[in-house]
């Protein structure tokens, strides 16, 4: 067991070796008054270098990461990314300016902003994008906010927006916190959206639809050209969850599917580590009618000069300090500038052939139920794997003792037992493959050695933890003595 920094702590260790002061010692109380001080002094840890330096390395491998191994979480677009990105956003031009400093003195940061905004308007085909929100469903949130502008601007009081059966949480959620009802639109046996429940659910009092393509059954909806018809019919707008966009990049533009807003999530497509919860930024782009309600400021070019433009009577507003996430975003840019147009289509092209590779040899031994085109990921179900005595979160603990990330389980919801899984471009054959003789191996030992996966994880630094419980009462307080308690 690794123990924490406080309880390795002994006074007088140091890290560090200073040479003898040389000026005379002065009193805090001379710089401070006593009431800003503290009574006793913090209790910090004393410890050796070496003490902490592997400490923290140790701690870095005990989760798994994409550093470690293949990841392949469904829906989470986690690939390996560049380390050359990391280096390009750590760089002090950059990590060193301060958000406050006059737009003059931030001419090269205002370029970055400038020019990503618009790769990927070439992306999506859309007019104009802003990259203010932090995440993908803060770009959901914004979207949202700027469908009810729009049509109180056109005097409009509509009050629902429909979501597909098969979406992600943050959509219905986005849609509630923005104001409005969501109301569900059914699946088809094939996956695709329902047409004729659209069309019942289609009333005047629909803003707008929320959808995910491909969705998330891995699935292209072919008939989205003919859904943006009949939202449109009824001045409802589109919008793509384009949280996924691996699949699309350079192979098919949001804006030709007939989508008026889309958001982007840098942190999955576009070279920005994630998972710990860290800074991600959730772009959203926005065609013509609707761009005079992007948040403020507007990032352009005035001759020569980038500027803010605060001057936007229409617009929702503000929906983030700043001006979003700046170290996202200039991986994102070194990320694009790397790979050019040709290099972006390639990804999209390596993300559908990895995830129909992997479903051409599992399909059998795990069950598909739906069998239309993969694009880049695949949801098989673990129904067969049940009726044999593992479900489908036992499989999932079990891969980890092959050092092998989970995919993503029991999502989308539409799927029993579902097992969703996403490659990304960024894996070799011999990674696949490996990947795919571990589950043709997991269902081996169901039927030889049902405990095996059952019990599973038996390698790992703690084994099945309560995870409903771990959510629910939440407490890492480290109490003096004990490591991290769930109590
Ligand atoms: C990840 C994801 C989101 C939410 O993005 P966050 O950045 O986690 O808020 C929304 N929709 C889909 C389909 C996603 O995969």
């Amino acid at each position: 067991m690794i123990m924490l920094l406080n309880e390795c702590s002994k006074t007088g260790k140091s890290g560090v070796t200073l040479p003898c002061c040389d000026v005379p010692e002065k009193a805090l109380t001379d710089y401070f008054s006593q009431a800003l001080l503290r009574d006793k002094a913090p209790e910090l840890p004393e410890l050796s270098e070496p003490e902490v330096v592997r400490h923290f390395t140790n701690l870095s491998s005990l989760n798994h990461h994409l550093d470690k191994g293949f990841y392949p979480l469904g829906s989470c677009t986690m690939k390996y990314n560049p380390k050359v990105n990391d280096a390009a956003a750590a760089h002090p031009a950059f990590s060193g300016l301060h958000p406050l400093q006059s737009s003059q003195s931030l001419q090269g940061a205002m370029q970055i902003y400038g020019e990503v905004e618009q790769y990927l308007c070439a992306v999506t085909g859309m007019n104009a994008f802003t990259l203010q929100p932090a995440a993908g469903s803060h770009g959901e949130l914004t979207g949202v906010m700027i469908m009810r502008k729009y049509h109180a601007s056109k005097g409009q009081n509509k009050s629902i927006i429909l979501i597909p059966d098969s979406a992600h949480g943050t959509n219905p959620a986005s849609v509630a916190i923005g104001g409005f009802k969501a109301v569900t639109v059914n699946s088809t046996s094939e996956g695709l959206v329902d047409i004729e429940d659209l069309k019942k659910k289609l009333t005047p009092e629909v803003a707008g639809f929320m959808l995910t393509n491909p969705n998330t059954l891995g699935i292209f909806e072919e008939n989205v050209v003919e859904i943006a018809r009949l939202i449109h019919q009824q001045d409802g707008l589109m919008y793509m969850d384009g949280a996924n966009m691996n699949a699309l990049l350079g192979i098919v533009k949001t804006a030709d599917m007939g989508f008026d807003i889309t958001h982007i999530n840098l942190h999955k497509t576009f070279s920005t580590p994630h998972g710990g919860g860290g800074p991600g930024s959730g772009p959203i782009g926005v065609n013509k009618k609707l761009a005079q309600f992007l948040p403020t400021p507007v990032i352009k070019k005035d001759g020569k000069n980038w500027v803010f433009d605060w001057n936007r009577p229409d617009s929702i507003g503000h929906v983030l300090s700043f001006w979003g996430h700046f170290g996202v975003i200039i991986r994102a840019w070194a990320y694009i500038r790397m790979l050019g147009a040709k290099g972006l289509r390639e990804v999209a092209e390596n993300a559908i052939i990895n995830a129909n590779y992997i479903r051409a040899r599992l399909e059998g031994i795990y069950e598909l139920p739906y069998k239309k085109r993969s694009m880049h990921e695949i949801v098989f179900s673990g129904d067969k794997q049940k009726s044999r005595g593992a479900k489908t979160l036992d499989i999932a603990k079990r891969l980890l003792d092959y050092g092998i990330h989970a995919p993503t389980i029991y999502f989308p919801l539409i799927v029993h037992e579902a097992i969703m899984i996403e490659p990304t471009e960024t894996e070799k054959l011999e990674t696949l493959d490996q990947f795919i003789e571990t589950m043709l191996t997991i269902d081996e030992e169901i039927s030889n050695d049902l405990e095996k996966v059952t019990k599973a994880p038996w390698t790992t630094p703690v084994s099945r933890l309560d995870e409903g419980r771990a959510n629910r009462e939440l407490n890492i307080k480290w109490q003096d003595g004990t490591a991290i308690k769930t109590e």
